[in-house]
């Protein structure tokens, strides 16, 4: 017997789990389906050697690239999606990201909706991931309607300084946006108590704002709201038309169940949500649901990324470290008219998570000590979307994935930029110009580059647009060729931007559950 909803969600991370939120509050009935379970409570969540080194919550999904090679995607597959494990660097894209930029290596395509179009989302959004940071201190920060919710993250004594030292060299260091429960006013009684195991580690005290703790659990209070783990939806079928989703197949605990409901939402992140509509393909939908423009699954996205470690003679003993960001390059420099891109922080790097992942060890040191003396920064190049940069299916439904990096020039450009800044860093009291050791690139064996494995900013495989031969959705995110069917995930986006992605996908979530919500009142 197949039971019917108002609206079905797929996936509980940023997208599913916010538009679940927002929509609790209709009282239409809502049925959340997600694969995944709760991440257990356990010592373990804190545990880098378990959560870096032995990949303990790593989905054990195997995918394969363009040539047939396994690939062990660094994703998760719980309750909340990705935010249990994200960085919570809520950062907005920047307005010019919104229109069309040139790039070195290409164009960034035009949004269908302007930043004004999301700006009162964001505004949303930062509230309700209690986002802390400070309006104006970023020289690329758009205009926004309300300031932070919380005040900035504090730096710890190595970060300000080297914030001084960035300022003195005519930069301008801001403090990240950070979705954290902290409340540095009242130590005390602060939720979040500013731990070092905070980015890619869920929060043993839930105080990190995460999908979960911030929408979906709140969501669940009301009994409108229904949530259906280990619900791993296989397919989409359609009425003969091809023009509604009639019937949502899920494989549970081994067993098919058939769902369905009027408006049906595809939020299982960029890769997956591709992945489900190519195997929901039928008669009227050959090339995959909502895939008459043979978009779906292409142009995939994921940053251009690198985690670089500085390495001093002095120690660097910050405990939580992702408070320091530099744009200031982002749009471009005096001495090369193009974007490059964002410089921030990953969270302390310790022996154990370098083993995962070991950089040239610099001559004398141990990995343990290399921990304790770098500065470990993440360096983010905007990826354009590019035609043959996709997902597929092999033979058994299971995920291809095929990318060819592009705008490299770009993030070789931002990496010297940094690397200049540090050499010009100020006299250290004790070693002079001589503390600093140099940039070690975090994974030797893979190249400076994050591996294709690491897809946590996957976006773009379901672009949304005005043009039905270019786009699978339209600017409201429905699908142009199915008629109850939306996509609310990371897949939305036509260009990726070079700041992290979740709060965009958040706000994104709230604007179209603003449309979902007048279409069923
Ligand atoms: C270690 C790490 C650090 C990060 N740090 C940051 C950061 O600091 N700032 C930032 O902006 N972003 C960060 N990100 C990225 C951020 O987490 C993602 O951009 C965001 O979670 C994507 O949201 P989403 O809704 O697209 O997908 P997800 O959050 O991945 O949610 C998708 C959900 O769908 C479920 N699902 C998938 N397929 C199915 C199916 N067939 N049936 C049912 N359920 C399904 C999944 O289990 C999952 O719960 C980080 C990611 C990682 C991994
Ligand atoms: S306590 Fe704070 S710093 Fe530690 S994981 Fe939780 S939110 Fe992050």
């Amino acid at each position: 017997m197949t039971t019917r909803y108002d609206v079905a969600i797929i996936g509980t991370g940023a997208g599913g789990g916010t538009l679940a939120w927002t929509l609790a509050s209709t009282g239409k009935r809502i049925l959340v389906l997600e694969r995944g379970d709760y991440v257990p409570r356990e010592k373990d969540n804190w545990s880098t050697r378990a959560v870096n080194l032995q990949g303990k919550y790593n989905t054990k999904e195997v995918w394969h690239d363009a040539v047939g090679e396994a690939l062990h995607p660094h994703t998760n597959y719980f309750v909340g999606g990705n935010t249990k494990f994200y960085g919570a660097a809520l950062f907005r894209l920047r307005r010019e990201d919104f229109g069309e930029l040139k790039h070195w290596g290409g164009v960034s395509p035009a949004w269908p909706i302007s930043y004004e179009d999301m700006e009162p989302y964001y505004t949303a959004a930062e509230r309700l991931y209690h986002v802390h940071g400070e309006r104006g201190a970023d020289p690329t920060d758009p205009p926004a309607g309300a300031p932070y919710p919380h005040p900035p993250v504090s730096h710890e004594p190595r970060i300000q300084q080297l914030a001084d030292d960035f300022a003195r060299l005519g930069c301008r260091p801001f403090h990240v946006p950070l979705g954290i429960m902290l409340d540095e006013g009242n130590p005390g009684r602060s939720r979040c108590i500013r731990c070092g195991t905070c980015d890619g580690h869920p929060c043993l005290v839930a105080a990190k704002s995460d999908a979960q703790v911030v929408c979906v659990d709140p969501a669940l209070e009301q009994s409108n709201v229904t949530l259906l783990t280990r619900a791993m939806v296989k397919r989409l079928e359609t009425i003969p038309s091809g023009r509604e989703v009639a019937r949502i197949a899920v494989e549970r605990d081994g067993a098919e169940e058939i769902y369905a409901a009027d408006i049906v939402v595809a939020a299982c992140g960029a890769i997956n949500s591709a992945a489900l509509l190519l195997r929901s393909a039928n008669d009227r939908h050959p090339r995959g649901l909502a895939n008459g423009s043979d978009v779906v699954g292409r142009h995939y996205m994921g940053h251009v990324n690198s985690a670089l470690m500085a390495v001093s003679k002095c120690p660097n003993p910050t405990i939580f470290q992702k408070t320091l960001g530099l744009n200031d390059f982002y749009f471009g420099s005096e001495d090369w008219d193009h974007p490059m891109g964002h410089i921030s922080f990953v969270g302390k790097l310790d022996g154990d998570t370098l083993r995962g992942g070991a950089p040239a060890i610099a001559p004398g040191w141990t990995l343990d000590l290399m921990a304790r003396h770098s500065l470990d920064f993440w360096l983010t190049s905007e990826d354009l979307p590019a035609w043959d940069n996709r997902v597929t299916l092999d033979q058994n439904g299971g995920i291809v994935l095929a990318y060819q990096p592009n705008n490299e020039e770009a993030h070789r450009r931002l990496t010297a930029k940094l690397k200049s800044l540090m050499a010009r860093q100020s006299k250290c009291g004790v070693h002079g110009h001589e503390c600093h050791e140099g940039l070690f690139a975090r994974n030797l064996f893979l190249g400076q580059r994050i591996p294709l494995a690491g897809v946590a900013h996957q976006n773009g495989t379901v672009r949304f647009g005005f043009d039905p031969r270019t786009s699978a959705l339209d600017a409201n995110c429905k699908a142009h060729e199915v008629d109850n069917l939306y996509a609310v995930d990371g897949s939305f986006f036509p260009s990726s931007a070079a700041v992290n992605p979740a709060l965009t996908i958040m706000a994104n979530a709230l604007r179209v559950g603003d449309h979902l919500k007048t279409r069923l009142a």
